[in-house]
C-alpha cells in the first residue's frame, strides 16, 4: 500500500516505466526437454552418433528457450521444443517412431497448461505429422480432453490438419528393431497370455526415444507435453502413458510440470507424473525430492523403468531417471544450455 501511494507521489517517471521494464527481465523462466531414458551408454555409441543426439536436443531446448526469452508462453514453448524433436528420425515421436507389430506407426501425445489444468491428448493417430500440435488443438478447440484413432484424425481434418502418409515415420532403424522384436516375441511366446512377459523382457531401445518438454515462463506459468510412437511391436491398440493425463504429462502452477518416459503401464499404474506433483503440493516436497521417490523408491522396486523431467513455478528443475541414462537438455534464464545422455551427463 505504502509502495503504491509513494509511486503516485513520485509519479510516472519513477514508478511506471522502471517497474513495468524490469519485473519481466527478473522473472525465472526455463525449460527443459528428454528424448527418452533407457540403456544408453557411452561404449555402444559412436561419437557420431552422440554428436547428432546432443546437436538435436541443444536446437530444441534453444528453441523453446527463445519462446520464453522473448516473452512467449510456456505452452508455445513446449510445443517449438517438442516439434524439432518429432521431426528428428533419432526419437521414437513422429518420424523415426517405432513400428506396431503390423509394421505401422500409431502415436500419442498430450500437453497440459499449468494455469489452468487444461489439457489435450491424442492416441493411436496414424496420419499426424506432429500429433503435440493436435493434442493442443484437442485442448484449445475442442470440448474434449482425450481423442483417439479415426475419431481423432476426422477431427483434425475437420480443423485443416494436413494428413500425412503413415510410411513418413518410417526408419530404417526402428524397421530392423521391429523385425528383432517380433523374432523375439514369436519364438518364445505364441499365446497372448505371456506376451507381457516377452514385451518386459526385450531390451530398452525397443520403446526408447519418447520425447517431452516443461516450461515456465516469465508470465509464471507452467505448461508440459509429451509426444511418442509407444513401443516398438505393440498390437491391439494399445496405449501407453505419454497421452494420459496424470501418468505421462501433468502441469499445475500451484505445484509442477512433469514429463515422463519409460515403460508407460507403469507410469499409468503409478499416476507418476500427478504424483510427483501431489508430493510438491501437499508434502511441500522440493520437485528433485518429490521425482527421486517416484522414480527410485517407487518405480524400481516393482520393475517400472523410465524417467522424468519436472519443473516448478520458482524454475528448479528435476532430470531423475533411474535407467543408464536419458537423453536429455535443460535451460534456466539467462545461462547456456545443458545437455546430458548418461548418468554422469
Ligand atoms: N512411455 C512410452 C510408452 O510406454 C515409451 C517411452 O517413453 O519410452 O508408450
Amino acid at each position: 500500500m505504502w509502495q503504491r501511494i509513494s509511486c503516485l507521489i513520485a509519479g510516472l517517471v519513477f514508478c511506471s516505466p522502471l517497474v513495468w521494464a524490469e519485473q519481466p527481465e527478473s522473472a525465472p523462466f526455463a525449460i527443459a526437454i528428454h528424448g527418452g531414458a533407457g540403456t544408453i551408454e557411452k561404449s555402444s555409441m559412436t561419437p557420431e552418433k552422440e554428436r547428432a543426439y546432443r546437436g538435436k536436443l541443444e536446437e530444441a531446448i534453444n528453441a523453446g528457450y527463445r519462446v520464453l526469452a522473448t516473452g512467449g508462453s510456456s505452452l508455445d514453448a513446449v510445443v517449438a521444443a517438442i516439434n524439432i524433436l518429432e521431426d528428428s528420425p533419432l526419437f521414437n515421436a513422429g518420424k523415426g517412431a517405432v513400428y506396431t507389430y503390423d509394421g505401422t506407426h500409431e502415436l500419442d501425445a498430450s500437453i497440459m497448461d499449468g494455469r489452468n489444468r487444461q489439457a489435450g491428448a491424442v492416441a493411436g493417430v496414424k496420419h499426424i505429422a506432429n500429433p503435440i500440435d493436435l493434442a493442443r488443438m484437442v485442448m484449445e478447440d475442442s470440448p474434449f480432453v482425450m481423442l483417439a484413432g479415426q475419431g481423432a484424425e476426422d477431427f483434425a481434418k475437420s480443423r485443416g490438419v494436413p494428413m500425412v502418409d503413415n510410411q513418413t515415420f518410417d526408419t530404417e532403424q526402428r524397421r530392423q528393431q521391429l523385425e528383432r522384436a517380433k523374432e523375439k516375441l514369436d519364438k518364445e511366446n505364441k499365446q497372448d497370455k505371456d506376451y507381457r512377459a516377452a514385451v518386459e523382457s526385450l531390451p530398452e531401445p525397443f520403446r526408447m526415444g519418447t520425447v517431452g518438454a516443461v516450461a515456465l515462463d516469465k508470465q509464471g506459468n507452467l505448461a508440459a507435453g509429451t509426444s511418442t510412437g509407444g513401443m516398438t511391436a505393440k498390437r491391439y491398440g494399445r496405449i501407453g502413458d505419454a497421452p494420459v493425463i496424470g501418468a505421462g504429462t501433468f502441469a499445475d502452477n500451484e505445484s509442477c510440470a512433469v514429463s515422463a518416459t519409460g515403460h508407460g503401464e507403469y507410469f499409468i499404474r503409478y499416476n507418476v507424473a500427478a504424483d510427483i506433483c501431489a508430493r510438491v503440493a501437499y508434502q511441500n516436497k522440493s520437485v528433485a525430492d518429490a521425482a527421486d521417490e517416484v522414480i527410485n523408491d517407487i518405480l524400481l522396486p516393482v520393475g517400472g523403468t523410465g524417467g522424468v523431467i519436472v519443473l516448478d513455478g520458482k524454475g528448479n528443475l528435476a532430470l531423475t531417471f533411474n535407467t543408464k541414462g536419458m537423453y536429455r537438455a535443460s535451460r534456466v534464464a539467462g545461462q547456456k544450455p545443458v545437455i546430458g545422455i548418461f548418468a554422469e551427463h
